[in-house]
């Protein structure tokens, strides 16, 4: 049930998608990128076909999540997403060597964005998951600016810090009216696979209150836990290879919620 995506000046590449979501964060290292890859496999799980925008241009993780190596091909003046568990993955990662530095400046930055967006032949999609650079700097605003979103899911940890920053990601998007579709709690709980008992890490429950607080909706918690993040390094994420799993069942149930 998420609402109608905006008038937006209109990006050719992106008209043949019908629901384009953005998944941001305050700052780095809180699992937004785990949260974007996972939430695209729920959605595509559902039927949807579905394609991830990998658009932290200083730090993507796309390649190593999906564990993708090639270089994508240029087909018709465009670049063809590769493809991993039918989903179709476009990231800065499969363009530049990873051992070289990204130190990017302003306008370069701009420009790789602007292909990103305008140069990939998507074709028609049910959903896109843009997975943000962290933070709310101008390469985010400027994405958040031209890009028709359907809605924003700000990713956080229960932490204060963290806390503070996923804020300022919600009203980023609120000031360019996007609609915030949720707050996710990452990393919200431990479950040690020995003993079953359940430790708060990074304390609990703070991103909930927080989203309350804003007024937009509260979208759940997903545990700090050691299948997720092997997964993940192992370039099969969770709700992909594992979609029976309890673990996989918390992104099927944002992707439910999501869409
Ligand atoms: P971000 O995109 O916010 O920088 P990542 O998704 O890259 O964060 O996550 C940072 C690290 O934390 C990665 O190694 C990832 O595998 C791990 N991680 C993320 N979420 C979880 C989780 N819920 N449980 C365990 N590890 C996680």
């Amino acid at each position: 049930g998420a609402p109608p995506p905006q008038q937006k000046a209109g990006i050719p590449a992106l008209e043949k998608i019908r629901f384009i979501v953005a998944v941001a964060s305050g700052k780095g290292g809180v699992g937004k990128s785990t949260t974007s890859a996972n939430l695209a496999l729920g959605l595509a799980a559902q039927g949807w076909r579905v394609g991830v925008l990998d658009a932290d241009v200083y730090g993507p993780s796309m390649p190593r999540l999906f564990g993708l190596t090639d270089k994508p091909k240029v087909e018709g003046g465009k670049l063809a997403p590769l493809e991993a568990y039918g989903v179709k993955i476009m990231s800065m990662g499969f363009l530049v060597d990873e051992n070289v530095p990204m130190v990017w400046r302003g306008p370069m930055v701009s420009q790789a964005i602007s292909q990103m967006l305008g140069e990939v032949a998507w074709g028609e999609l049910d959903a896109l998951v843009i997975d943000m650079p962290p933070g709310t700097g101008d390469v985010q605003l400027t994405i958040a600016q031209q890009v028709p979103l359907a809605g924003a899911v700000i990713v956080s940890t229960p932490q204060d810090l963290a806390l503070i920053d996923a804020r300022r990601a919600v009203s980023m998007f609120q000031k360019v009216e996007a609609p915030i579709l949720g707050v996710i709690e990452n990393m919200s709980y431990f479950l040690c696979p020995h003993c079953g008992g359940r430790s708060e890490i990074f304390a609990h429950g703070g991103a909930r209150h927080d989203a309350e607080q804003m007024g937009v909706p509260f979208l759940g918690e997903a545990p700090l836990d050691i299948k997720i993040r092997q997964t993940s390094d192992a370039g099969t994420p969770v709700v992909g290879a594992e979609p029976d799993s309890q673990q996989a069942a918390v992104y099927l149930n944002l992707a439910a919620k999501v869409k």
